[in-house]
C-alpha cells in the first residue's frame, strides 16, 4: 500500500457551545489540513496518486471553509463546527471525489494548533 499525504491550509472563527472555557468565545485558528490517500498499485508513470489532484480537491473542499464563520457554513448547522467535524467533512467531500479512482482517503487530519490535531477515517478499504 503506498500513502501519499499533502498540506493545505485554511483560516475560519467558530464557537463552540457548552464546551466550556475559550473555545465558547468566538475565536478563530489557522487551520492545517492534512489529507492521506492510499493505493495498492502505482499508475503507469509511476504514481500512487498525484499530488496536485489532492492538492486540488483539498482546495476545492476548504474553499467553503476558508474565511468563514463555521457556525453559519450549512453543513456545521446539525453538526458542531469542531474539528472533528471539520475533518469529517472534509473527509466526505474529497472520499466523494475519488468513488471512481484506484485510490481511497484514507486519514484527514486537522490541527487547530501546533499542538492538537483530529484525525478522521472510515473502517471500510477495499
Ligand atoms: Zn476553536
Amino acid at each position: 500500500m503506498y500513502d501519499v499525504t499533502i498540506k493545505r491550509s485554511f483560516s475560519a472563527a467558530h464557537v463552540l457551545e457548552e464546551v466550556g472555557g475559550g473555545c465558547e468565545e468566538l475565536h478563530g485558528h489557522n487551520f492545517l489540513v492534512e489529507v492521506t490517500a492510499s493505493a495498492r498499485d502505482l499508475n503507469p508513470q509511476g504514481l500512487a496518486v498525484d499530488f496536485r489532484v489532492l492538492k486540488r480537491w483539498t482546495e476545492e473542499a476548504i474553499a467553503a471553509l476558508d474565511h468563514k464563520y463555521l457556525n453559519d457554513v450549512e453543513y456545521f448547522k446539525a453538526s458542531s463546527p469542531s474539528s472533528e467535524n471539520i475533518a469529517r467533512y472534509i473527509y466526505e467531500q474529497l472520499q466523494d471525489k475519488a468513488r471512481n479512482e484506484p485510490f481511497s482517503i484514507s486519514l484527514v487530519t486537522v490541527w487547530e494548533s501546533e499542538s492538537s490535531r483530529v484525525g478522521y477515517r472510515t473502517d471500510h478499504h477495499d
